[in-house]
């Protein structure tokens, strides 16, 4: 879908169905948002679309619905219809596993082999179940438990006098509901509740059809391009249930927009709500990293991860989407060794799977400036500079971490004082490349201080010596680096030699310590 085409218009769409109305993500109030919501919104959106073609298309059937049977606007069904939906995929992956038998009856041991594929209705994304949509499951109600069915006579009403039952009767209506699943397109499935007395409120009717309808229109955009990976876009079916769930279970009360896309990366901005444990409380402003579950990005990435002991062992059991988590997982951890240092970082408020929530670094929805956007008088300057080193070290010593990609984009200016965001690559110092990664980071910081003026600060060969503890002493860059492999080379010897690492790395003739 054009999410960013569409994106604009979200806000101003026209008024959704009543259940929508009632979500706690419906139509965003702020347009001030520098990126769209639309990866979130597009769902709502879809819908919308949905419904006003639909009103041109079956205007009978949207008139019917509509009518005398809409009962109270205020029942909250978001949920029943998660519910539905989700058993609507149960019955498509029967439907498919039907298909996948009748396919190989067919096709047997011959060597021309006829496919069944376009037939599917559960598209790639959807078939990778994850143990997240069990607790769905645990909800359901069970519709097996109905007596026989009940015909509605023409008329609208049964009984006499007092017992008189018209149509609008909520029960009645949602008998209706079930039989006129019937009128769905033919190839999408509604099981055999036709069959039984189920009974469907007017709000899953409607979103139902709704999405019987999107479903054969995705179905069909589907297989105009299957080659087009449908995980591009971060925030994904899977992603968008899971920021469901946190807007649902009152955590956050409304995510307004989307602060900024990177490669590996889309932050939301939310406002926090409430938790559910009293220990904890959520941050009035929250930011959302959903990381990206696109593959590719990250594979230039591997070497941070893949060599971090802490993840070693785990890193060549995992499959792809399970090394995202991990990124997210490193993040949380860094942040949280930081925050115990006193370094000003997000805070981290709750990890799902490739989802960090944590504390907003702004105000206002705006986030603070990263320190390449701001312009800071040579006092203020002068100032970050001395946190910067003062952090850096901190951040070596205190909490055994170098940052890997520090430099003046992962730098916000907020409150008088610079805060450090972005550590999900962040490794040990005794990481394989742990030194290369910290004079990188110090040639960054150097760089920027001398360009902006700061006369005191230190060149990278020095600031890497200040940070580290460590005192090589070249003069020139090469043969500076030279020594930091040479250090590494010497710690990577030891831990194949010892099978452990070192604790920490040192220069001065003494004997390096180890870990114990
Ligand atoms: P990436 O890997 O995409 O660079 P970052 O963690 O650096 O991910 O986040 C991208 C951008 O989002 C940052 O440059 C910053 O502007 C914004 N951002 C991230 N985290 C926060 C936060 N906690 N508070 C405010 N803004 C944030
Ligand atoms: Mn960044």
């Amino acid at each position: 879908m054009d999410s960013v085409g569409v994106a604009a218009a979200a806000p101003d769409a026209g008024p959704g169905p009543a259940w929508q109305s009632k979500c706690p993500w419906g139509a965003p109030s702020t347009t001030s948002i520098s990126c769209s919501l639309a990866d979130v919104m597009s769902e709502q959106l879809a819908k919308e679309l949905q419904l006003e073609e639909e009103n041109a298309a079956f205007p009978e059937v949207v008139a019917a619905a509509e009518g005398p049977f809409i009962t109270g606007e205020n029942i909250d069904t978001s949920s029943d219809l998660m519910l539905a939906q989700m058993l609507q995929m149960e019955f498509d992956r029967e439907y498919d596993a039907q298909l996948r038998r009748e396919e190989k009856k067919i096709n047997g041991d011959s060597k021309v082999s006829i496919s069944f594929e376009n037939y599917r209705k559960v598209h790639p994304y959807d078939s990778d179940s994850s143990e997240d949509e069990v607790d769905w499951q645990d909800t359901r109600h069970d519709p097996y438990r109905a007596d026989k069915p009940t015909t509605t006579p023409r008329r609208g009403f049964i009984g006499k006098g007092k017992d008189i039952t018209t149509k609008h009767d909520e029960v009645v209506c949602g008998r209706k509901n079930t039989a006129r699943m019937e009128n769905f397109a033919p190839e999408f499935q509604v099981g055999d509740g036709i069959g039984m007395d189920l009974k469907l409120s007017n709000q899953v009717f409607n979103a139902l059809k709704q999405h019987a309808y999107s479903e054969e229109r995705r179905s069909a955009r589907l297989h105009e391009k299957k080659e087009h990976s449908t995980a591009e876009k971060a925030v994904d079916p899977k992603t968008r249930l899971l920021l469901y769930k946190m807007v649902n279970s009152g955590m956050l009360e409304t995510i307004t927009g989307c602060i900024s896309t990177g490669k590996e990366s889309v932050v939301f901005h939310a406002y926090g709500g409430k938790s559910a444990t009293e220990d904890k409380v959520i941050p009035p402003e929250c930011a959302i990293k959903v990381f990206k579950t696109t593959l590719n990005e990250f594979k230039n990435r591997d070497k941070y991860i893949k060599d971090d002991y802490r993840f070693k062992d785990r890193f060549s059991k995992l499959n792809p989407r399970k090394i995202i988590r991990m990124w997210a997982e490193k993040e949380m951890h860094n942040l949280t060794r930081m925050q115990n240092a006193g370094i000003p970082c997000p805070q981290v408020v709750i990890l799902k799977k490739h989802v960090l929530v944590m504390s907003f670094i702004g105000q206002d929805q705006v986030p603070a400036p990263k320190l390449k956007d701001v312009t800071l008088s040579n006092e203020d300057m002068k100032k970050a500079y001395y946190q910067i080193l003062n952090m850096m070290q901190q951040l070596y010593r205190e909490c055994n971490l170098v940052h890997a990609d520090l430099s003046e984009y992962n730098m916000l200016w907020h409150d008088g004082k610079v805060w450090l965001i972005d550590v999900s690559q962040s490794v040990e110092p005794t990481h394989p490349h742990g030194l290369e990664f910290l004079f990188r980071d110090c040639r960054n910081v150097s760089q920027f201080f001398q360009k902006g003026g700061v006369a005191e600060a230190l060149n990278e060969r020095e600031l890497f010596n200040a940070v580290s503890g460590l005192n090589i002493t070249a003069d020139n860059e090469v043969d500076f680096q030279a020594e930091i492999e040479a250090l590494e080379k010497m710690n990577e010897n030891h831990v194949q030699n010892h099978g452990k690492k070192l604790s920490t790395f040192s220069s001065d003739g003494d004997p390096p310590i180890y870990d114990e």
